[in-house]
């Protein structure tokens, strides 16, 4: 089979835009044609359709991918141009047998609320109707009617963290000659449900037992996939929220009726989706607890600033009252700070220098901190990751420099020039830093970085400070959702799509 693949991912937050504006051409990575082989040995969606590709003996057409940090919502003019490159590319490849694409789910555009249908529908224009066009997406992607649409099938993720993105783009190649030969009919229903779901791993309950329902309900007889999409909160748009997404063999009443099913299951549960929420002083505090009854290193995330959800980087809170505590030996990753991590470069390791870190962006993330600093290294950012989640593909976080503040055995501070959550050890381990000899590691990310920290840590402490992606999503108004939301109207119900 030749089968053109490509995408364009994006998790937009809508709110990003007042703290550093709409998302520009210039954020995006770009991979053109055969360089989309890059990807290749990496366990991502991209790098799982390579696989795919090569087990199945199918011909690949790398077309164009592209992919940008999560940030405010995406300049018309940037997405045109990455646009006509794809649907260009794949006109020029044709014929081919099937288009598979990587779409997120939550890509937002100035004046386009559906990034992946504009783009699925973009696609369809140009190859013909029984060309079969599937998608992987992101579990937190807002997903619609329309795109089921124009997509023949999705195959979303199971986990938080994203663990299984590479064999979901394998199964994606994989599917298609069923498809083509027409073997059977993918028939999809999308339930979507009036939640804006708070960050919720796949590894603890409800997130952890849903998902064990979608495994148990994809079993029974006639059910190809079931999946259950979290959504993305920190967006208004009219569909904001989380679905259930089945697909059968043809038959939609038993599409509908298994998405409705589990849907119920969350709508039911959905008081226990609301974390606790602890200010830093407070997980700090827990953190001591646990340090003396079973030692450490005790892990504190930092969610309310979390760059994979589209926070700045750069918040303060955690890392101020850290030292507002006088924690010691402690390591945090990592303030998103390009002109302190420039100085440190110019003044160079061994050198101490007076810093204005992070708090740049705007008012919500903390002010910058005023502090002396050692200088014990300065790096290239550059790394390859050794979680499950992205092995084999490579960091790039800029210039990056290690700076101690309180001395030798006080904190350890990492600041970087590319924005980005922690995802594993291995962005210390760049600096000379092995975690597992530190007290507190503290890091920037909401769910992602368990893959790669929880086999190492006595305990996971989330820290939530006021942030661009904190727990509490009733502090951001959504005046464009299609109706009422909960948490933000506790009253909000959901009633079953009725049969078309
Ligand atoms: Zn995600």
């Amino acid at each position: 089979m030749r089968v053109a693949i490509g995408g364009i991912v994006h998790e937009t937050n809508t709110y990003a835009v007042e703290s550093f504006g709409m998302t520009t051409l210039e954020s995006f990575a770009i991979m053109r044609g055969e360089g989309m082989r890059r990807a290749s040995g990496s366990r991502t969606f991209v790098g799982g359709m390579l696989a795919g590709g090569e087990a199945g003996g199918h011909e690949l057409v790398p077309i164009f991918h592209t992919f940008a940090q999560p940030s405010g919502t995406i300049e018309a003019s940037a997405y045109q141009s990455m646009k006509d490159e794809l649907v260009g590319g794949i006109a020029e490849a044709l014929p081919v047998d099937a288009v598979v694409l990587d779409t997120h789910g939550a890509g937002i555009v100035d004046g386009i609320d559906d990034l992946e249908a504009d783009l699925g529908a973009a696609i369809r224009a140009v190859i013909s109707g029984d060309i079969p066009l599937l998608t992987v997406l992101d579990l937190h992607g807002s997903i619609t009617e329309e795109m089921n649409e124009v997509y023949d099938y999705m195959l979303g993720v199971y986990d938080y963290p994203h663990v299984d993105m590479f064999e979901r783009g394998v199964e994606a190649i994989e599917a298609v000659p069923g498809l083509v030969n027409g073997d059977w009919t993918p028939t999809t229903h999308v339930e979507r449900l009036p939640m804006l779901l708070p960050t919720s791993t796949t590894d603890i309950a409800p997130a952890k037992d849903i998902r064990q329902r979608c495994l148990e309900l994809q079993g029974e007889a006639g059910v190809q996939r079931c999946a259950f999409f979290h959504g993305f909160p920190f967006t208004d748009i009219p569909k904001a929220g989380a679905s259930i997404v089945v697909t059968t063999d043809g038959d939609s009443a038993l599409a509908r009726r298994t998405a409705q099913q589990l849907a119920s299951e969350v709508w039911d549960r959905r008081d226990d989706f609301r974390l606790e929420s602890l200010s830093p002083e407070i997980a700090i505090t827990q953190a001591r607890k646990v340090l003396a009854e079973r030692g450490g290193p005790v892990v504190i995330n930092d969610t309310s600033d979390n760059p994979g959800g589209g926070s700045p980087g750069d918040s303060t809170h955690l890392l101020r009252a850290l030292i507002e505590m006088e924690a010691t030996n402690v390591c945090f990753a990592y303030i998103f700070d390009p002109a302190v991590a420039k100085q440190a470069h110019d003044a160079g390791p061994g050198s101490t220098i007076e810093v204005a870190l992070g708090g740049k962006h705007d008012d919500v993330h903390g002010a910058p901190l005023e502090l002396t600093v050692y200088v014990k290294s300065a790096t290239d950012g550059r790394f390859e990751y050794t979680t499950p989640m992205l092995a084999g593909a490579w960091a790039k976080y800029g210039a990056m420099a290690r700076l101690q503040v309180g001395g030798p055995g006080g904190l350890d501070v990492l600041v970087g020039s590319k924005r980005s959550q922690v995802f594993d050890r291995e962005v210390f381990a760049l600096h000379g830093i092995d975690v597992t000899g530190y007290d507190i590691v503290a890091l920037k990310s909401s769910q992602h970085f368990r893959a790669g920290f929880a086999d190492l840590a006595t305990e996971i402490i989330t820290a939530d400070s006021p942030g661009l992606t904190t727990l509490r999503v009733e502090n951001f108004a959504h005046p464009r959702v299609d109706g009422p939301r909960w948490p933000l109207d506790p009253d909000a119900t959901w009633e079953p799509t009725a049969a078309s």
